[in-house]
Formats: structure tokens, C-alpha cells, sequence
């Protein structure tokens, strides 16, 4: 599942969803939106190719 940090917008993958945020450490990590998971298999494609 692909989540998102609300204070620092941070997108990352988890199997369950973490309390704190991986990279800010705020307790504000939700479910990313349709279109945050387009933008994070976006930013991995490019990850990937480069
Ligand atoms: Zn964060």
C-alpha cells in the first residue's frame, strides 16, 4: 500500500500504515490519494530508469 505524510507530503510504500511519518517523524501518515500513487509509481519508473 502507498501512503502519504500530510505535513511534508512524503510518499512511500508500507505493508501496514506506520503512525510516524519515515521522513518528518509527525504522526500524520493517511492512505494516499489515486492520484499521489500515480506520482509515486511516476517518481519509481523514473528511479528505476535513471
Ligand atoms: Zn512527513
Amino acid at each position: 500500500m502507498i501512503f502519504a505524510c500530510d505535513k511534508c507530503h512524503f510518499l512511500f510504500s508500507r505493508t501496514r500504515q506506520p503512525e510516524q511519518c519515515p521522513d518528518c517523524g509527525k504522526f500524520a501518515v493517511r492512505e494516499a490519494t489515486e492520484a499521489e500513487r500515480q506520482e509515486y509509481e511516476e517518481h519509481l519508473k523514473e528511479f528505476q530508469n535513471g
